[in-house]
């Protein structure tokens, strides 16, 4: 992932590092380079724009062009702005003081949202007692594929056993099923559409009404860019999310949604989904990614 970005930036940060001394003129045309990387690994422009203002204010100062390695102090605010922009510190997934914790997720179909709910489910099995819910009843297929997940991964699974499509009934039934058998933190994996419409919103705020989760994360596939950005603010309006699973990571991700997503909607990312295996989840580090983009 970021592969193109960081080739750009790293031939950018090249010549800025080869120059002994930096006037201001060097450091604007570095970053009419870096705005043009962003641009292409689909960074929304106005992310784009205030990011390069941002290290532009930092960088045309006399400290940074008077010292002995400007180029490496420019690269330094480069990454220290990526950090920035896609927040700080590793957001915590929220565990409640008072179980059992309920978490919702959402997205759109194909996101990775059955495969996210099982990763986190098994990453916190050590320390709990998670349940896996299926609620996305219009795709039989769909509750199949998180029974079949969460057998091979030894993670409790709740499903509908008739044909129902009352996803309030089930979820009932669930918070039941999960008192009954101590589960401390349950799971929803909702019903995904090809695209944000007004059904499935509908559906979703039906279900946060019932379970007043304590989590709401969104699953959204980083290859899809800014696209993914669009898809979080919708879900984000309508939903009040309080995370962002970024999945699909591993593949050759431009990085659009992975810069963006935080600064446009203000919604931590938790989680990166990092592969197709049940292990391949990471926390979100901001630190790490900026580190892998820089280099
Ligand atoms: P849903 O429709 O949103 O529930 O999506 P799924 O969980 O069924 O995932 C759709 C496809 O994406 C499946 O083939 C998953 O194996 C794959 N997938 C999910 N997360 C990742 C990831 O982080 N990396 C990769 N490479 N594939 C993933």
């Amino acid at each position: 992932m970021f592969e193109a970005l960081k080739e750009r930036l790293e031939s950018v940060f090249n010549t800025l590092k080869g120059k002994g001394k930096l006037s201001e003129e060097d450091v604007n045309a570095a970053l009419r380079e870096v705005r043009r990387a962003l641009l292409e690994a689909d960074v929304d422009y106005k992310v784009v724009k205030s990011l390069v203002d941002s290290i532009r204010g930092r960088c045309i100062g006399q400290e940074v062009l008077d010292s002995i390695t400007p180029g490496q102090q420019v690269v330094a605010i480069v990454y220290e702005e990526l950090v920035s922009l896609m927040g700080e510190d590793v957001v915590p997934f929220i565990i409640s003081s008072k179980p059992p914790t309920l978490c919702m997720m959402v997205g759109l179909q194909g996101s990775g949202k059955t495969t996210s709910a099982v990763k986190i489910a098994k990453r916190i099995q050590n320390a709990h007692n998670p349940l896996v819910v299926a609620c996305d009843l219009r795709r039989p297929a769909a509750i199949e594929q998180l029974k079949v997940l969460a057998q091979q991964s030894k993670v409790a699974f709740y499903g509908p056993s008739g044909g129902t499509q009352d996803v309030i009934k089930v979820a009932k039934e669930a918070l039941a099923y999960a008192e009954d058998h101590l589960n401390d933190v349950i799971i929803f994996d909702t019903a995904g559409r090809l695209h944000v419409d007004e059904d499935l919103m509908e559906e979703l705020s039906r279900l946060k009404d019932l379970v007043n989760p304590h989590e709401i994360l969104l699953v959204v596939d980083a290859m899809t860019g800014q696209e993914a950005v669009k898809v979080a603010t919708s879900f984000h309006e309508k939903l009040s999310l309080t995370g962002v699973v970024l999945s699909k990571l591993d593949g050759d991700a431009r990085g659009g949604a992975a810069l963006a997503i935080r600064a446009t909607t203000q919604v931590p990312i938790k989680f990166a989904g990092v592969g197709e295996g049940i292990d391949a989840i990471e926390l979100f580090d901001a630190k790490r990614m900026a580190q892998r983009i820089i280099g």
